[in-house]
């Protein structure tokens, strides 16, 4: 599979789109991007999401192949962040899980995951119990409450919003010829067309990818002026389990449910409910808050909730399935999408034991 030609068509500019359409421009090629929706990204994944970089906290729910993904995207997150004209919020400043009392149990369970996890990934860095002092010391607004923490060093969250905005300025800057509010099929390009196709359509390729579906997720953002945390904060519950990811300017994203479900109407007033009183019972200061939003996207996942590539002509890729770790695991991806667009194999891709259908 070797590249070609040096012309690329892709379709879908949510978040994994976007990257690439900047890497490859900036390498050369020509390319042109298509989208169902606007810059916003109002139809993409990408623009709803909490935007937490958490291998370690998602190895609760996530493969092994998909942390080292993770841990290989968080290091590789600020040197794509660099070369962007417009600045994104990124930070490093890792994970802190807190938990009520009646719930010691329910980490107890994470910790020995976290355990599991580490002796299998031992790269990944270790986890610190934080006793009443030790939560002082990480986290001073949250230390009256709880007595208790964990604390994952290394991890990381970016500003969404601010990525998709300054990757659309990027394309335009590299002279992508982008299509807004156009949506294509693969079908439309048939099997004459002479460049490489890349399909990132996420949930818009269920036509010639039926085996994906969406996962509902909601999120409420909120502007706290009283509240300061300093990273994400995710709260252990047997039931609601919520996180919160501070952002500039104490704007907090609270999320996210998970819901197997594709129905896109708005948040309903349970997870409203839950949400907001997982936010509350982190720290009173939320009362206060004001709600600038909620909103609802799926999550494309496939059946084993796990990415894969698959090549379905000659020189058309489908790159799909990021769930609920786009962010977390997508330079991981576009990394190894390189690989196979300059060697026809990916090394990179074996190592995070990605399914690779190739031709
Ligand atoms: C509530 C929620 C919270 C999340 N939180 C996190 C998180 O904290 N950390 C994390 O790592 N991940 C998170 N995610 C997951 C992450 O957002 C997704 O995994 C990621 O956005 C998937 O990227 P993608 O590029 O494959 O798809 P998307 O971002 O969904 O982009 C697909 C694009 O394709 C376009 N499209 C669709 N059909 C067509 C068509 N026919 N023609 C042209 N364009 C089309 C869409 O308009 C869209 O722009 C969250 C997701 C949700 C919903």
């Amino acid at each position: 599979m070797t590249r070609a030609t040096t012309s690329f068509t892709i379709l879908g500019a949510g978040l994994l789109g976007r990257l690439l359409a900047v890497t490859l421009a900036r390498q050369g090629h020509t390319v042109s991007i298509y989208d169902k929706g606007g810059p916003l990204g109002e139809h993409s994944a990408a623009r709803v999401a909490g935007g937490m970089l958490a291998p370690l906290a998602e190895s609760a729910v996530a493969e092994h192949g998909v942390v080292r993904m993770g841990r290989h995207a968080l290091a590789r997150w600020p040197e794509l962040l660099a070369p962007l004209a417009m600045p994104v919020y990124f930070q490093q400043e890792g994970t802190l899980l807190v938990w009520h009392r009646q719930d010691a149990p329910q980490a107890a369970h994470m910790r020995q995951q976290l355990d599991a996890t580490r002796a299998h990934i031992p790269e990944l860095p270790a986890m610190e119990w934080l006793d009443a002092e030790g939560m002082a010391r990480i986290e001073p607004a949250l230390a009256p409450r709880f007595a208790q923490g964990m604390y994952l060093p290394g991890e990381g969250q970016l500003d969404n919003r601010q990525l998709l905005a300054s990757l659309a300025q990027e394309m335009e800057r590299l002279g992508v010829q982008v299509h807004w509010n156009t949506p294509r099929e693969l079908a439309a390009f048939g099997s004459g067309h002479t460049g490489w196709l890349l399909d990132c359509r996420g949930l818009g390729a269920r036509g010639e990818w039926p085996q994906l579906r969406g996962v509902r997720g909601e999120v409420i953002r909120i502007h706290a002026p009283e509240v300061t945390l300093q990273r994400p904060t995710r709260l252990l519950h047997p039931r609601y389990p919520a996180y919160i990811a501070p952002k500039e300017n104490h704007v907090f994203v609270i999320g996210a449910t998970e819901i197997e479900s594709e129905d896109l109407s708005p948040v309903s007033v349970r997870s409203t409910l839950e949400l907001l009183s997982a936010a509350y019972a982190v720290h009173p200061g939320f009362a206060e808050a004001r709600i600038l939003e909620s909103s609802v996207q799926c999550r494309p996942a496939l059946p084993d909730n796990l990415p894969a590539i698959r090549q379905v002509a000659p020189r058309t890729l489908q790159i799909n399935g990021m769930y609920r770790h786009g962010y977390m695991i997508a330079p991981a991806l576009h990394d190894v999408v390189l690989e196979l667009l300059d060697q026809g194999a990916s090394a990179l891709g074996s190592r995070f034991d990605l399914a690779m259908e190739l031709l």
